[in-house]
């Protein structure tokens, strides 16, 4: 299980977040929704230890050990440089390299690790393409099969459903959902609410703080639905985070 307890995050002057709380659970398979800049991509990466909270902590049980191992996250899209030269075989080799370390090369299992995770994600047509010459939703394909090949039993994905066809969403929420039942810890940052609602077994909304966790029935009601939403709240809660840090 992972714990986030009460953690706040600025970038200079700037709140992200503000007494956050949220739990993620081995099996469950949990979306986190908000406006842009609501702080969803800061909750990920500070459950990761990517970014540094300035109070509040969180605590991964025993058997997950270290997130930097267990765990494979996969990054908004667009913070990443595509024209880099690598083929789509590369990038999914990738999610074994960062396992192995450097050291070692990718003997036979991790090859046939790549393989299945490429065909999972059906981009094993593609596996010899740069990436440069792929599109936004093939990208993301390629993005989750490296995910795959880390075999990772905590998965954290930001917007894994941006610039992808309804068809290839739909096969993204179900594989996640898979990955949930086979036991490990899903995490998604999203926009899409509809998707969220019909996938996934917990929803947090997120507003510079979380407003509201639990099952989509629990979550979505009108009153969390406008603090999550609305401008005018956006702007409350910054107020709100100032003076708590006064
Ligand atoms: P979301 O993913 O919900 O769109 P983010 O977590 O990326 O939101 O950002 C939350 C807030 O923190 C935004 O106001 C954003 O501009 C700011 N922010 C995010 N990353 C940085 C950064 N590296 N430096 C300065 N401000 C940042
Ligand atoms: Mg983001």
């Amino acid at each position: 299980m992972i714990r986030a307890e009460n953690l706040s995050v600025s970038y200079g002057p700037q709140v992200a977040l503000q007494n956050a709380s949220a739990s993620f659970l081995p099996g469950q398979f949990s979306a986190i929704i908000g406006p842009n800049g609501a702080g969803k991509s800061t909750l990920l990466k500070t459950v990761l230890g990517l970014v540094e909270a300035s109070s509040g902590r969180v605590t991964v049980s025993e058997d997950l050990g270290s997130l930097r191992h267990s765990s494979a996250y996969v990054p908004q899209q667009q913070t990443l440089d595509w024209a880099f030269p690598v083929t789509v075989w590369d990038v999914a080799m990738m999610g074994r390299t960062a396992r192995l370390g450097w050291l070692r090369w990718p003997g036979r299992r991790d090859r046939e690790t790549v393989q299945r995770a490429l065909e999972q994600t059906e981009v094993q047509g593609l596996k010899d393409r740069p990436i440069q010459a792929l599109s936004g939703g093939q990208r993301q394909r390629v993005l989750l099969a490296r995910m795959l090949a880390r075999e990772a039993e905590v998965l954290l994905l930001d917007e894994p459903l941006t610039g992808v066809d309804a068809a290839t969403q739909e096969k993204i929420m179900r594989l996640l959902q898979e990955q949930a039942r086979a036991g490990r810890t899903v995490v998604m940052v999203t926009h899409d609410l509809e998707a969220a609602a019909r996938w996934c077994d917990q929803l947090l909304l997120v507003n510079r703080t979380v407003v509201a966790q639990g099952t989509p029935e629990q979550v979505y009601t009108p009153a969390n639905i406008e603090c999550t939403f609305s401008s005018s709240h956006l702007g409350h809660m910054h107020t709100d985070a100032s003076h708590a840090h006064a």
